[in-house]
């Protein structure tokens, strides 16, 4: 087994239009609400327009493997637990 590559980097730019299939028409688009200013930040998605069409939504630009899924649940519980024991960490000690 060689590296696991967990994320797959993908440029929506060059992808197809969910809507009318277009390639390599979206174009960024500027967030247009809070809501969409926070997903941006928090998330992997982007917001993105068709030049073709003038669909409009959120696109990941990032991409999971099927074969990294697994790989993906094991690191964010890992986070998870490091997270925790961090927290537990300072309850209990640093703040005696
Ligand atoms: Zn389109």
């Amino acid at each position: 087994m060689g590296t696991t590559k967990v994320f797959i980097y993908r440029n929506p730019q060059l992808s197809r239009c969910p809507n009318c299939s277009s390639l390599a028409t979206l174009h960024r688009s500027r967030a247009r609400n809070m809501w969409e200013q926070i997903v941006r930040k928090i998330t992997f998605l982007k917001t993105y327009r068709c030049k073709e069409c003038g669909w409009r939504g959120f696109r990941s630009t990032i991409t999971f493997t099927k074969k990294s899924l697994k790989a993906v649940i094991i690191y964010v519980s890992l986070i998870l637990l490091t997270a925790w024991f961090a927290r537990y960490f300072i309850l209990n000690y640093a703040l005696n």
